[in-house]
């Protein structure tokens, strides 16, 4: 099938997974991941009314940004090394993987040189406890918060999480309803200039699932753009 089909058929499952949880659609983006697939397939998907993107690599994220003519909202959702940073500050308009101070601080500092408003940021959570993932743990993840929520030039916007891969999504459901719990109680402390509105959350074998426990982004590849 082609982009434009593929992307009908995943707003498609959206819609229902909004339906079955009671959910208004307008509560839940996609984020369209189109990472090792080439610009060309993005212009599709944004002539077909796709706007958010996602992309795991700095350098192919901007270089794919600069092929664009149509301009559309890129989200940075792979793992962040603190000298890449630089490179991101006017291109993307979210960072899903902060899951350290160090990282935060790094992008306060360039927002702070290159950019009249603050960066949106998610805090990356390894809900699993997974050694091989990225995130900070449920139980650091509010002092991180905490410290993150005094840099004035980056802006708390919500949880994100990767649950470990199952063949069943059925397997994930207590990863995603572990991260909106998290935000709940992060959300209860109150801490100034923090907001815990996202919850990026589902991939192309659970996004429905996700949906149904919160998730207001939902980073979708390969049901989108087909295999990598
Ligand atoms: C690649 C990737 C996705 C998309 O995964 P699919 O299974 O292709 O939908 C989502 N989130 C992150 C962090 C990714 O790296």
């Amino acid at each position: 099938m082609s982009v434009t089909g593929n992307l009908a058929a995943v707003q498609a499952r959206i819609q229902r997974a909004c339906t079955i949880s009671g959910r208004a659609p307008s509560t839940v983006r996609l984020v369209a991941v189109s990472k090792l697939h080439p610009a060309a397939l993005v212009a599709e998907a944004a002539a077909a009314g796709q706007t958010v993107f996602g992309e795991n690599y700095v350098q192919e994220l901007v270089d794919k940004a600069a092929q664009l003519a149509r301009p559309v909202e890129w989200h940075m959702i792979g793992h962040l090394q603190s000298n890449k940073v630089k490179y991101l500050p006017g291109i993307v308009s979210m960072i899903h993987t902060v899951d350290r101070l160090s990282l935060a601080q790094e992008i306060d500092r360039q927002w702070r040189d290159k950019q009249s408003a603050a960066c949106d940021i998610l805090v990356q959570v390894n809900v699993s406890g997974e050694a091989t993932k990225s995130g900070t743990t449920a139980t650091e993840a509010v002092e991180l918060v905490r410290h993150i929520a005094k840099l004035p030039n980056v802006r708390v916007r919500g949880l994100m999480t990767m649950p470990p891969f199952f063949d069943d999504p059925e397997a994930a459901r207590p990863y995603f309803r572990e991260l909106r719990l998290l935000a709940d109680r992060i959300s209860s402390e109150q801490i100034p200039a923090v907001e815990m509105t996202e919850l990026s959350m589902g991939m192309s074998g659970d996004f429905e699932v996700a949906i149904e426990e919160g998730a207001t982004l939902v980073r979708v590849g390969t049901a989108i753009f087909g295999g990598r």
